[in-house]
């Protein structure tokens, strides 16, 4: 019988989609809602795409990525995340996106179980559902500042669960998950015998704390690691990641990786290279620039009586907007919040629902674009919420 496979068929709308698609285009709109880093990409990254299309044949290459770019990486990884993976550890993606899609394409079959993190970000749900797997939503607590609910996880293991889905620095939270929360979840992993997915997209976008990838901790060959280039250096639309596995997964990943795309584009691969083995200023230039913008927006909060913990990592602030307007939190409706904020004010954010079903009351907004519009998006955020019906 013809029919889409099952976890495709009926995908569930996400808010996001729906903000986005009204938010498109519009140049009168101050967009808090993406996390597209506002400053270019570095010169020298951007000249290297350049030369390799100018100078260099574009054409097929090895599906595990080039050795001169598996090699830096495995150097990066090394000096960002004090993780000592081999080359051919390594297998290059279409981004986190694709090292996320390529993993779970590699340890997932039709029916399994991930646990993913709740708030978690959105493109989980899409990369799941195509891989034929099923999200079990794992809280992190607000109270201790978005780190996991361990005893909630560990009762939410079922013999159908594969993967434990970790992300830290985290995405809405901005938590930094502490060394010993990272043991546990590796603890868990192992207790469990399930494969840990670590997304480690923020490990250089931190402000507190310090990044510990659970790789570093893995014994028994558990823990994959994936990584990219589009947050550190504002690389989003080059689509260049990886993807760090166990030394016996990486030939599964390299099928995968290779079914999706063969090979990368040569020049998104030379530019990636540039930014990895070249100057590494331009990453500390973000980091300060995006702390500017954490901390302009948190005092702009606290100034409106709205008080918000100054997320360690990341590039997002999570708004309790059911606080600023008064109402209770469990019954918000953080998407028609979001609709009418951007009709009314044309500002876009990304309303809490987008993220799971524990912060109904919230909005997300990005702290990497323009400090301007940040400080106007921001107060007519507040102006509004506090007006709404
Ligand atoms: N993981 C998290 C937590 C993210 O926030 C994002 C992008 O926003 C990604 C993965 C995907 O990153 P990429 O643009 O490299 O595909």
């Amino acid at each position: 019988m013809r029919q889409v496979k099952p976890t495709l068929a009926q995908p569930a709308p996400n808010p996001m989609f729906r903000l986005a698609d009204l938010a498109r285009d519009r140049a009168e709109v101050i967009h808090l809602e993406f996390g597209e880093p506002g400053l270019p990409t570095p010169a020298h990254i951007a000249a290297a795409a350049v030369a390799s299309i100018r100078d260099e044949r574009q054409g097929y290459g090895p599906t595990n990525g080039p050795d001169w770019l598996r090699a830096a990486i495995a150097a990066r990884i090394a000096r960002v995340d004090a993780h000592h993976p081999t080359p051919e550890q390594v297998v290059v993606t279409a981004g986190g996106t694709g090292a996320l899609l390529a993993t779970l394409l590699c340890l997932c079959g039709v029916d399994d179980d991930v646990l993913v993190p709740d708030p978690g970000w959105p493109g989980y749900d899409g990369i799941l559902a195509a891989a034929g797997a099923r999200p079990v939503r794992y809280p992190l607590l607000p109270a201790t500042d978005w780190l996991p609910d361990l005893a909630a996880l560990d009762a939410l293991v079922t013999p159908r669960t594969r993967v434990l889905l970790v992300n830290s620095p985290s995405n809405p939270g901005g938590a930094v998950f502490p060394p010993a929360t990272i043991a546990a979840l590796v603890d868990c992993a192992r207790r469990h015998d399930l494969w840990l997915l670590s997304d480690e997209c923020y490990d250089e976008l931190i402000y507190a704390g310090a990044h510990v990838s659970p790789a570093t901790l893995d014994d028994d060959g558990r823990v994959i690691a994936i990584g990219t280039c589009s947050k550190s250096y504002a690389m989003t639309g080059y689509r260049v990641g990886w993807t760090v596995a166990p030394a016996g997964l990486a030939s599964a990943l390299g099928i995968v990786a290779g079914a999706q795309a063969n090979n990368l584009p040569l020049s998104m691969l030379r530019a990636a290279h540039a930014a990895l083995t070249g100057p590494q200023a331009c990453v500390a230039t973000m980091r300060d620039t995006y702390r500017a913008n954490r901390d302009l927006a948190l005092d702009l909060l606290r100034a409106a009586g709205c008080a918000a913990d100054a997320p360690a990592g990341a590039f997002y602030l999570l708004v309790d907007v059911a606080r600023a307007a008064n109402r209770p939190a469990a019954s918000f409706d953080s998407l028609a919040f979001a609709e009418a904020l951007l009709a009314a004010r044309a500002i876009a954010v990304a309303p809490g629902g987008a993220f799971g079903a524990t912060i109904p009351g919230h909005v997300r907004i990005s702290l990497a674009g323009d400090p301007a519009a940040l400080r106007t998006g921001l107060m007519g955020l507040l102006d509004f919420a506090r007006a709404w019906e």
